[in-house]
């Protein structure tokens, strides 16, 4: 087992692409070193981190203005563009720079009315800042060796030791209008020529020069520094390591979990079970609990991850409560009658001996608290090492948690679509209806647990969004083992889409082969009850629950030759009717749907559909059209209406069956 130490960070400058900036360029190469910077991980995380150059424009009036080109807001510094660097008042920012109080609102305001562009995005929180540091280019970064350091006992004199006098460091303040002001007064009293970065305490670090290159260059520069540091001071055995193998009992805790924390948090959210080496290393130490509580590596990840973690140890859901005490007792004792307190639902949490546990809303967010996570863990072991982790006392971690640019945002807050932080389980997934299925799911924004049989499909599905898992839904184990994984990595199911099916070949029953018959009745019938069988535990933690089984129109309307499929499908129905009449009193609800001649699918190729079309004496189209409203069903329609089912549309409907036939005269 290896893990890659904070050691050494690499230098991206590219001579040949630098060269393909145009001379004198100084917004495309911002953008460019920019980019370097962002790309990684261990410098600029989630936001944290932001760049700018001074130049000039020329206003409509022909007056040349100086003016700050800065991080906007809503831009991450790995895939910025120009078009996130708006251009601001230098002069502006200044005066503001100037004044003895600003409310970090009013200064937000005031940073949008020194745009020189009024739809540009809003310039960075740190933007009066970077207008102080009197160099064309500042680079600013919330580098984890850097700041590990300063988390550290005696974090500040360790950082005097490495830098000597070519770096300023300055205690920590919380950012916005004060730490401007900090800086300032700082300013006043440096030796900007001698003076290679300025390091802030449980924070970051800026770097600056009049050229790009040489601004980057001692980021990395001083950020090695920090690495060597860490790394002279610590050995292999610093990072813990463990192993540990998910069972079935984990995987129902953790959709106890989830349901807990939904209730908590007021919607469906989304769960993951980190069991990597790192993850259970830090859950295996002994004092996990005391280190994983005592704080954060920067308090700006207090927004995502909250100050401190869950500690669960044997039954998640019901020590969840332990959290929420804590939580409520936090912020009572910092709050004042103006902060509003956020939901209580932790985002991240220890569970002793096995792992991490990290929660939210929904995928983008649960990314962002395992990102933090794994950085925090490492910071954390590694400050242990150095003479003890020190993150900032609880009262400034409340205070950037509760900051009035958050608690202003909570106001504003958009409303969640249906299927945000919902999973959604869905059989025969890698074509037809099923694949239908996943991509009307994931527009909605679930996220969807993909089972096939078809070797190599995963790769079809080119967003996390999707967990694709290779499954022969007629093989209990593989099913079993398809839902550990998926528990694991989002934490329950909600909706099942019982789909995975195949067209039986035409025979009448004088000729019947049972091999062919068996093979029907083995996936279109038996291998839904055994999904259902194995889903049904995690329904029942699931929000919303339902069930929705894919039979056909064969069921109300059979034909000659199709005993073996048009058998199973009705076996499948009555199977629905019965799973409606069981699962009702856990509130799941149960449904079918019958669709038919859906001819976006792969079993119909043209071919196929041309002879079928000549067998009947039609056209292609007038075969593809062939129902009451002369209308072709495409899988899109089939989804569009397993849906109805799945959402909250229908919610005091179970045991119903719908035809998607477009109108069959048989089934009216
Ligand atoms: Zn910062």
């Amino acid at each position: 087992m290896e893990i890659d130490a904070l050691l050494v960070m690499k230098n991206r400058w590219n001579k040949q692409d630098a060269e393909q900036i145009a001379v004198g360029d100084d917004l495309a190469m911002r953008v460019y070193t920019s980019q370097i910077l962002g790309k990684e991980a261990d410098l600029v995380l989630h936001g944290g981190g932001n760049t700018s150059v001074k130049g000039q424009l020329t206003t409509i009036f022909g007056e040349t203005e100086d003016v700050l080109f800065v991080k906007g807001s809503g831009w991450d510094l790995k895939t910025i563009e120009a078009a996130g660097f708006p251009a601001v008042s230098m002069d502006y920012l200044l005066k503001l720079g100037r004044l003895q109080k600003l409310s970090d609102s009013e200064m937000m305001r005031q940073l949008r009315l020194a745009l020189m562009d009024p739809n540009a995005p809003t310039p960075s929180v740190e933007a009066i800042l970077h207008a102080l540091i009197p160099h064309k280019i500042v680079d600013h970064s919330h580098a984890d060796a850097v700041v590990t350091i300063s988390n550290t006992a005696n974090g500040e004199s360790l950082l005097q030791e490495i830098y000597g006098d070519e770096v300023l460091i300055l205690p920590y303040i919380m950012p916005g209008f004060i730490l401007a002001q900090q800086v300032a007064e700082a300013a006043c009293n440096v030796d900007w020529e001698k003076l290679r970065g300025i390091v802030l305490m449980h924070h970051g670090i800026f770097t600056f020069h009049e050229d790009a290159k040489a601004s980057y260059e001692a980021m990395i520069d001083l950020v090695n520094k920090a690495e060597l540091y860490l790394d002279q001071s610590t050995n292999s055995s610093t990072i813990a390591l463990g192993s540990y193998n998910v069972n079935k009992q984990d995987t129902l805790e953790l959709s106890r979990l989830r349901r807990a924390a939904g209730a908590v948090f007021g919607g469906p959210v989304l769960v993951t079970f980190d069991t990597s080496n790192a993850a259970t290393g830090f859950a295996e130490l002994e004092v996990c609990d005391e280190l994983a509580t005592r704080g954060p590596l920067t308090p700006d990840h207090t927004i995502h991850t909250k100050a401190f973690a869950a500690i669960f140890e044997n039954d998640p859901a019901a020590e969840l409560k332990e959290f929420i005490t804590n939580y409520k007792q936090y912020f009572d004792e910092y709050s004042d009658t103006e902060h509003s307190c956020l939901d209580t639902m932790p985002r991240y949490g220890v569970w002793r001996n096995k792992g991490m546990v990290y929660l939210a809303e929904n995928l983008k967010r649960l990314q962002i608290v395992q990102d933090i996570s794994e950085h925090t863990l490492k910071a954390i072991q590694f400050g242990e090492a150095l003479g003890g982790w020190q993150p900032l006392p609880r009262k400034d971690l409340f205070e950037v948690e509760y900051w009035e640019l958050e608690q202003a945002k909570l106001k504003t807050g958009a409303n969640r679509g249906e299927y945000e932080g919902k999973v959604i389980l869905i059989t025969g997934a890698a074509s037809g209806i099923g694949k239908a299925c996943v991509e009307h799911f994931l527009g909605q924004g679930a996220v969807v647990v993909a089972l096939d049989l078809s070797q190599g499909f995963e790769h079809q599905f080119k967003t996390s969004n999707v967990l694709a898992l290779n499954c022969d839904v007629t093989d209990p184990a593989a099913v079993e083992s398809s839902l550990l994984s998926a528990i694991q990595r989002f934490g329950g199911i909600d909706v099942l889409v019982s789909n995975a099916g195949n067209f039986s070949k035409s025979q009448n029953l004088k000729e019947m082969q049972d091999e062919d018959w068996d093979k029907s009745l083995e996936l279109n019938l038996s291998s839904h009850m055994k999904v259902l069988r194995a889903c049904l535990p995690y329904l029942q933690c699931g929000f919303d629950p339902a069930v929705i089984f894919v039979a056909s129109k064969n069921v109300p309307a059979p034909g000659p030759g199709a005993g073996a499929y048009s058998a199973a499908k009705a076996g499948l129905t009555q199977l629905a009717r019965v799973a409606a009449l069981e699962c009702g009193a856990d509130g799941i609800r149960v449904n079918t749907v019958h669709p038919n001649a859906v001819y976006d699918t792969a079993i119909w190729t043209d071919e196929v559909l041309a002879q079928r079309a000549a067998h009947y004496g039609l056209t292609v189209e007038e075969y593809k059209t062939a129902n009451v409203l002369k209308a072709e069903v495409s899988s899109a329609d089939v989804a569009s209406a397993i849906s109805l089912f799945a959402g909250t549309a229908l919610s005091k409907t179970t045991g119903s069956q719908l035809p998607v036939d477009g109108g069959h005269e048989r089934v009216i």
